[in-house]
């Protein structure tokens, strides 16, 4: 159960957590093996139960309240075994540390423990057709009603929404305030609540994986707001930041977090081995150049989250790992792709691995989109972490009504 973890389980030491992890794995993963892609729900609940995620997790939200090291020790056993999912990476990674960062106990005691453990799917309403690098332009709106709020408006590219519980949703509270400020941050319950109509939109991989989201009229309470009125463009800046660092730095709260697309050279060794490329000394390069990359963007991964785990604010930093994790899947992806020759791109339809480079290479372009587009990386690392000059902007601090061309001016 969700509460037990933290009451139930004894103190250990690292070395004992170690054994008993390693144990469980050898005796537990067989049970799961050919049907990794579809039980990562029950995975996750089995190492909940056995104590094994929300390792660094607060007590008073269902999780064990160790140290770092415990994390780093997981992620090391679990490393190079074929396991379903530890962790959403919407879910664990980005919303469940924004709604620690900012959200009420209520709404902690309500949704951590299940966030973490899998019982709950959650995602984020932020982009709309008109808001994407520039998010403070969104158009949503939320207008209090009594002990509600009430919601309009659309998003798009909502990763996961045909299968979530819950969205974190920014809209705009107030357009009398500049852009940055008239924002709040809300749970909305997506699930069978009047008003939310949610439309799959079709990838270039041929798979639904994000949607269009209506909201007409949804009511929701107001013990949903996350954090102040007004003040939901902090949350949502510290949500992107979770959001960089899940990407490019394999973080989740409490238990190791799991990118959406990763670089593996084992794959692409493997593959040069079959095409008898092994020996030949420029895809020798080309590889010994994706290890390289990996291999600092797992180091800069590792300090990223020890930094977290001591309490070091790494910001803006989360950026340089988003960045970087961008360009290493896509040198990978396109390595892949000159690999695996002709056959990558028009396969023997009885192969049931036959797609799978052609996949990664059209998947791979999003890890420069999602979480903000790698010119915003840039951006964000040229102004913040570098020091450099601003953007110039000419709307910043004018009221968000009298914005020109914007449907909300009066
Ligand atoms: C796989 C995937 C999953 C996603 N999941 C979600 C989700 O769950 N929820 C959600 O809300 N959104 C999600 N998004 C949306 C994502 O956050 C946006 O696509 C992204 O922020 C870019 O916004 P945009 O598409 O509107 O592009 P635009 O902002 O219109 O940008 C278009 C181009 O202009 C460039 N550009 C814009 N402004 C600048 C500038 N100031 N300086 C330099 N270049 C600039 C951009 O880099 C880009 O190349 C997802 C996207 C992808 C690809």
């Amino acid at each position: 159960m969700a509460e037990a973890t933290a009451t139930t389980m004894e103190f250990e030491e690292l070395a004992d957590f170690r054994q008993r992890l390693r144990a469980w794995l050898d005796e537990t993963l067989p049970s799961y093996e050919g049907r990794e892609a579809e039980s990562s729900k029950q995975f996750r609940q089995a190492l909940w139960d056995a104590g094994f995620l929300g390792l660094t997790l607060d007590p008073a939200y269902g999780g064990r309240g160790l140290g770092s090291e415990y994390d780093k020790v997981f992620r090391e056993e679990i490393r190079g075994r074929r396991t379903p999912a530890v962790a959403d990476s919407v879910t664990a990674g980005i919303c469940a540390p924004t709604l620690l960062d900012f959200g009420s106990e209520a709404q902690k005691k309500a949704h951590i423990a299940n966030m973490i453990r899998g019982a709950e799917v959650w995602t984020q309403l932020l982009s709309e057709p008109g808001a994407g690098s520039d998010l403070a332009g969104l158009q949503t709106k939320a207008v209090r009603d009594g002990d509600e709020y009430v919601l309009n408006g659309q998003k798009v590219w909502t990763s996961g929404a045909m299968n979530a519980h819950y969205a974190l949703c920014v809209a705009r509270t107030n357009p009398d305030l500049p852009k940055h400020a008239g924002i709040s941050m809300f749970i909305v319950p997506l699930q069978g609540t009047p008003g939310v109509t949610i439309r799959p939109l079709k990838q270039m991989t041929g798979d639904s994986h994000f949607n269009e989201v209506f909201l007409d009229n949804v009511r929701i309470p107001i013990e949903n707001l996350v954090g102040d009125e007004n003040n939901g463009w902090r949350a949502l800046t510290a949500m992107l930041t979770h959001e960089r660092l899940a990407l490019g730095a394999g973080t989740g709260a409490g238990g190791a977090g799991a990118g959406w697309a990763r670089s593996d050279s084992r794959r692409l060794i493997d593959l040069a081995r079959r095409r008898g490329l092994d020996q030949d000394k420029a895809t020798r390069q080309d590889i010994i150049r994706i290890v390289v990359l990996e291999r600092i963007q797992a180091l800069m991964g590792q300090k990223m989250r020890d930094e977290i785990a001591a309490g070091v604010t790494v910001g803006s930093k989360g950026s340089v790992a988003k960045l970087a994790s961008a360009i290493l899947t896509r040198h990978a992806s396109n390595l892949g792709m000159v690999l695996g020759g002709p056959a990558a791109q028009a396969w023997d339809p009885t192969d049931q691995s036959g797609g799978e480079l052609a996949e990664a290479s059209s998947f791979s372009p999003m890890t420069a989109i999602a979480g903000g587009t790698s010119e915003i990386q840039r951006n964000t690392i040229g102004e913040r972490v570098l020091g450099l000059p601003r953007e110039p902007s000419n709307d910043r601090d004018i009221p968000f009504k009298d914005i020109l061309q914007n449907p909300m001016r009066k």
